[in-house]
C-alpha cells in the first residue's frame, strides 16, 4: 500500500485561516494595530526572493502588519546590525526575521552575529543563541520554525513518538539540530546522521520516524527505509538537469512532463519512490515549507502577545 501523504500545505491552510487569523483579528481589535513582523533581506539572492515573498504573503492575507526592510547585496554587516537594533526599539514589529542566507561578502561569522543582535523577545526565527538555549532545556522559548513545523505535522498526524526509534538526517543549526534535541524531549530515541556517518542506509532503516534535512535531492531511497515507517522531508531543492530529473520520476510522470516544460523543479531529500515502503511521507513541495510559514506567523502572535502583556 503506498504511504499516506502528509499535506502540509492543507495543514498550514487550516492552522493559518481558522487559528491564527481570528486570534490574529482579536488581537488588533484589542491593542489598536497588528501584530508586526520585520524581514530583513539583504542582497537578492533568488530563492530568498521567493521565500520571502510567501512569508509576506502569507502573513498580510491573515492580518499581520509584514514590512520588508530590503539592504543592498553590498551592505557592510555594521549595516545589517544598525537596522536589526532600530526594529529592536521599534514599536510596532514584534518580531524579526533576517532572511538567511546573508551575502557570503560579509564574511563567515555575519550571520551569528545577526542572530545574536536580535532581541530575544522579537526573535522569531528561534535563532539566537539564548533561544536555543532555553528550547534545549524544554523551557518556553521561539523554537525554529522548520524544526517546529516538523514537531506540529507529527502531533496534528497523531505520531507517536515516544519510545520510538527516530532518526534524524544532518545536523545543522536551523533544522537537523533543534529537530533532533526536539524529538528527544518527546521522548523518542533519536540518532543523528551527518555527511561522516557510515552505513547511512542502514542506520535510517531503524527508524520509526525519519527526518531527512540534507539538501541533496532524492538521497534517501527504499532501501533507507523500514517498511511503514514515517518520512519527513524536508529538503527543499531546485533541480535544472535533465538526468537528475529523471533518476527521480520515470518517463511519462507528470512531475517530468512539468519539469521539461519549466526546465526547473523543486525537490526533497527523499526519493519518490520511498513512498512504495513507507507509512506516511511528506511531499516536496506541499509538506514542511508551509508549516515553516505558519510557524512564523505563530511565533509573532506569540511575541506580539508577550510583548502586550508587559
Ligand atoms: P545544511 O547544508 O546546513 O546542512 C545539511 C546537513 O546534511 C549537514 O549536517 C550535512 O552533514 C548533512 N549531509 C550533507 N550531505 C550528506 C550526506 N550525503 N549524507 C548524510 N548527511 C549529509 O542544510 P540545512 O539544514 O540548512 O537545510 C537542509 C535542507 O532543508 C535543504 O534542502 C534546505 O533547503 C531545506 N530547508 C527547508 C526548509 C523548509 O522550510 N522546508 C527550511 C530550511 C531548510 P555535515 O554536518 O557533516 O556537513
Amino acid at each position: 500500500m503506498p504511504a499516506r501523504i502528509l499535506d502540509g500545505q492543507a495543514l498550514a491552510a487550516r492552522i493559518q485561516q481558522q487559528e491564527i487569523k481570528p486570534q490574529v483579528a482579536d488581537f488588533t481589535a484589542a491593542h489598536g494595530r497588528p501584530p508586526g513582523l520585520a524581514i530583513v533581506l539583504v542582497g537578492n539572492d533568488p530563492a530568498s526572493e521567493v521565500y520571502v515573498g510567501h512569508k509576506l504573503k502569507a502573513g498580510q492575507a491573515i492580518g499581520f502588519r509584514v514590512d520588508l526592510e530590503r539592504l543592498p547585496a553590498t551592505s557592510s554587516l555594521s549595516e545589517v546590525l544598525a537596522l536589526v537594533e532600530r526594529l529592536n526599539q521599534s514599536d510596532v514589529h514584534d518580531g524579526i526575521l533576517v532572511q538567511s542566507p546573508l551575502p557570503k561578502a560579509m564574511g563567515a561569522g555575519a550571520a551569528s552575529r545577526v542572530f545574536d543582535t536580535v532581541a530575544i523577545e522579537k526573535d522569531v526565527d528561534g535563532f539566537a543563541p539564548a533561544s536555543v538555549g532555553l528550547m534545549v532545556q524544554g523551557r518556553p522559548a521561539f523554537v525554529a520554525c522548520t524544526p517546529a513545523g516538523v514537531m506540529e505535522l507529527l502531533a496534528r498526524e497523531h505520531v507517536t513518538l515516544a519510545g520510538r526509534r527516530a532518526v534524524v538526517i544532518g545536523r545543522s543549526d536551523i533544522v537537523g539540530k533543534p529537530v533532533a534535541m526536539l524529538l528527544l524531549q518527546r521522548d523518542a530515541t533519536v540518532t543523528v546522521c551527518h555527511s561522516k556517518t557510515p552505513n547511512l542506509a542502514e542506520v535510517c532503516r531503524e527508524a520509526d520516524i525519519l527526518v531527512a534535512a540534507v539538501g541533496r535531492p532524492g538521497l534517501v531511497t527504499k532501501d533507507f527505509v523500514k517498511p511503514g515507517a514515517t518520512v519527513i522531508d524536508v529538503g527543499i531543492n531546485t533541480i535544472t538537469d535533465a538526468a537528475a530529473a529523471s533518476r527521480l520520476y520515470p518517463d511519462g510522470h507528470k512531475r517530468l512532463l512539468k519539469f521539461q516544460e519549466r526546465g526547473s523543479m523543486l525537490v526533497g531529500d527523499v526519493h519518490p519512490e520511498v513512498a512504495e515502503v513507507a507509512g506516511a511521507l511528506t511531499p516536496v513541495p506541499g509538506g514542511i515549507g508551509p508549516l515553516t510559514i505558519t510557524m512564523l506567523m505563530l511565533n509573532t502572535l506569540k511575541a506580539a502577545r508577550a510583548r502586550a502583556g508587559r
